[in-house]
């Protein structure tokens, strides 16, 4: 008996049209012995609309006074995941209109538990003895994406994009042959095609490249199903919800870096606007600062990707550059000022109208030249440079966000990514 996950995101369930288009795809896949689960999204524009108004609720943008995280965040995952409910009822009847049988399976039948950091938990254990022995039955089984539940039995939900993730995780827990990820594009492409006509989809790309083009910005798998998919081992493939079954549909597989042939210096470049960039000039200089700074940061949740450090004009001073999610900057700018006085620092700044372009590829680790060429087109382009980070198989750069578009297609080109 062998199984299969197929999961579909918020555009390809956007409508009963659609949901039956979704319950035709998943009826070609039936056949004796394959045992199918699939993992759906909220209908689109309905987590957003859920999200308005849990915040609403709690008087955010009105006049009310912020409520304290431990307030909001276990109620608020409890309104969001409602979305992905009702998509598993809608895409159970289309399955059964056509004649396949079919069950939905809420989080209290098929518990995918989960720590409890509400709204962006981590899935450790789902029992699937039950769901497993209903889909070896030939129950086509169809499960909320994006959310769990706590060992108190409270709902949390996985962080948005979490639906990759619960199909990954669901794909281990049932041992499954693969992991069909569904969605608006047919595959994983060289970058963003809604940005660059030129762009290439991929035929397959690994695990290491798929994971830093996610965390780059790269929103196609969220970031999180790409390491549960490597370090389980799981073949995730990325293909398209839009074409009807029987069309070619090869999409993009996601694997280990031997199974590729021909590693490119780089796959792919990726972009993020959600970035804002902390100085902080004059800060004293002497050991024990950083900790200071970058621990108060992690007691406040933030998460700092890229960070610079430079000497400062005055003698026993340094100014510190960091950037962070951009909702997260006027936290991280609270957070600062009251550890002002302990680290001496003159003055912060918080520009907010920042992005990061990445390009990535796992031949990087054994060519030399990939930074003069990203620095080059990027000059050639009079796009400046306000920070730099790097890994074994990425280089990132922080710009002006106005020059986004530009420099993605300015990276693509230079690197030979743009289809003939
Ligand atoms: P879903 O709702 O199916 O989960 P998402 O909107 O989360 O879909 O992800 C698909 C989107 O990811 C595409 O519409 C595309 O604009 C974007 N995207 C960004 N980078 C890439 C890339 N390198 N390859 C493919 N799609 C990408
Ligand atoms: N519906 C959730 C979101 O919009 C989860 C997902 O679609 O993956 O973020
Ligand atoms: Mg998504």
């Amino acid at each position: 008996m062998s199984r299969l996950v197929m999961k579909f995101g918020g555009t390809s369930v956007g409508d009963v049209d659609r949901i039956a288009r979704v319950a035709r795809i998943v009826a070609a896949e039936r056949k004796p012995g394959q045992g199918l689960a699939v993992v759906v999204s909220a209908m689109s524009g309905e987590t957003d609309r859920l999200v308005g108004l849990a915040r609403g609720a709690a008087g955010e943008g009105g006049n009310g006074a912020r409520m304290s995280a431990a307030d909001f965040n276990d109620e608020y995952d409890v309104i969001v995941s409602a979305g992905e409910q009702v998509t598993t009822g809608l895409l159970a009847i289309a399955l059964r209109r056509i004649g396949i049988p079919a069950r939905s399976w809420q989080n209290w039948q098929i518990p995918f538990r989960t720590d409890a950091a509400h709204s962006k938990a981590r899935v450790s254990d789902i029992p699937d003895e039950d769901i497993g022995r209903s889909i070896d039955a030939g129950v086509v089984a169809v499960v909320p994406g994006f959310q769990g539940i706590t060992d108190d039995n409270r709902i949390t939900t996985l962080g948005r994009g979490g639906s990759d993730t619960s199909a990954v995780a669901l794909a281990a827990a049932l041992r499954a042959e693969r992991c069909d990820i569904y969605t608006d594009v047919d595959g994983v492409y060289t970058t963003d095609p809604r940005i660059v006509a030129k762009a290439q989809r991929l035929e397959k790309i690994s695990y290491e490249e798929m994971l830093e083009l996610a965390s780059a910005g790269a929103k196609v798998l969220q970031t999180r199903s790409v390491e549960l998919a490597f370090a389980k081992r799981v073949p995730v493939r990325v293909l398209s919800s839009f074409l009807e079954p029987g069309t070619p549909n090869p999409g993009t597989l996601v694997c280990p870096e031997d199974e590729i042939v021909e590693k490119q210096v780089v796959s792919g470049v990726a972009y993020s606007r959600d970035e804002a960039k902390v100085t902080l000039l004059g800060v004293e200089d002497h050991p024990g600062v950083a900790a200071e700074i970058f621990s108060k940061l992690a007691d406040a949740n933030i998460n700092v990707d890229m960070i610079v450090q430079s000497e400062a004009r005055q003698p026993e001073r340094q100014n510190i550059l960091f950037t962070c999610p951009d909702r997260d900057a006027s936290r991280a700018a609270e957070a600062i000022e009251e550890i002002r006085s302990k680290i001496g620092v003159e003055e912060v700044h918080i520009r907010r109208d920042v992005a990061k372009v990445s390009v990535i590829g796992i031949g990087m680790r054994s060519q030399v030249g990939v930074a003069r060429t990203m620095f080059s087109a990027l000059a050639q382009k009079g796009i400046n440079i306000e920070a730099i980070a790097t890994s074994e198989i990425k280089i990132s750069v922080l710009i002006d966000a106005v020059y986004t578009e530009l420099a993605v297609r300015a990276l693509h080109t230079a690197y030979g990514l743009d289809a003939v």
